[in-house]
């Protein structure tokens, strides 16, 4: 599904459409907004994007004359299979675990400018989300700006096991199930660990493999490029550090894969 990283690449592409104007929209009848979003968009021009978590962020003037003017600002949230297609070009080709065809019955969202060009979000499962003005309230910090100082407070308190603490939005916002399963091998962190029993230096090696191994990730493509990448997550091959059988477990419901040697409590 779209990670925090997958968002981060949507967001570059929507950012080729900084200074366009929207000229028609078209939005699927199920989003709740889509009166709101037909009503407000047309008319209005790009000047900037922006991301939190896996939520990117179009920020529309009223008008390509006075760009400050009444800024409103595009929610796009691409739920587990949308994928964004700026002038019929797709940011990612082909999302893990989803079809890579562009059917345009699954345009849910459709922005052609006065230019004629376009962007689209299409998604065969429906579940992506569009809004207007989306509220940040609910999200913790980006996962590609985070330290220790700013995660630390994040954690205390938490009994919950590390992985599915991690996976929560409010606690940091960006962090998908690849994500964090390649930030704690690294970590060298078993992710069933209870959050207040992690040590400081724990802590503060999360810290450090996400920002490492997360911005490194994104240049290589997203959340599917690093060592637990989904070969090795559907093979079980050797641990690729030291040699023992990586393991398969459910951990707060989603799928994970670590190394019992190396990935300690
Ligand atoms: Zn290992």
């Amino acid at each position: 599904m779209p990670e925090g990283l997958e968002a981060e690449i949507y967001r570059r592409a929507a950012d080729r459409c900084v200074g366009r104007t929207i000229a028609t929209v078209r939005v699927d009848d199920r989003q709740a907004m889509a009166d709101e979003l037909r009503a407000v968009l047309p008319g209005r021009t790009i000047v900037g994007t922006g991301r939190r978590g896996k939520l990117v962020l179009v920020a529309l003037a009223d008008g390509p004359d006075d760009p400050r003017d009444d800024p409103r600002m595009l929610g796009l949230h691409f739920g587990m299979t949308g994928r964004l297609i700026v002038d019929g070009e797709a940011a990612i080709d082909r999302l893990e675990y989803a079809s890579g065809r562009d059917d345009p019955a699954w345009d849910r969202f459709v922005v052609e400018f006065t230019d004629g060009t376009t962007m689209r979000v299409n998604d065969p499962r429906r579940w992506a989300v569009f809004s207007l003005d989306p509220s940040l309230d609910h999200l913790g910090p980006d996962v590609l700006e985070l330290d220790a100082d700013v995660l630390r407070p994040r954690l205390s308190g938490r009994r919950a096991a590390i992985k599915t603490v991690l996976l929560d939005q409010s606690v940091v916002a960006g962090y998908g199930n690849m994500c964090v399963d390649e930030v704690l091998f690294h970590a060298g962190t078993c992710p069933l660990t209870p959050t207040d029993q992690l040590t400081d230096d724990a802590v503060d090696a999360i810290a450090a493999a996400t920002a490492e191994h997360l911005p490194a990730m994104l240049a290589r493509g997203g959340s599917h490029a690093g060592v637990i990448d989904p070969e090795v997550r559907a093979e079980l091959p050797p641990c690729p550090r030291d040699g023992a059988p990586l393991r398969r477990d459910t951990v707060g419901g989603r799928t994970t894969v670590w190394c019992p040697v190396h990935q300690r409590r």
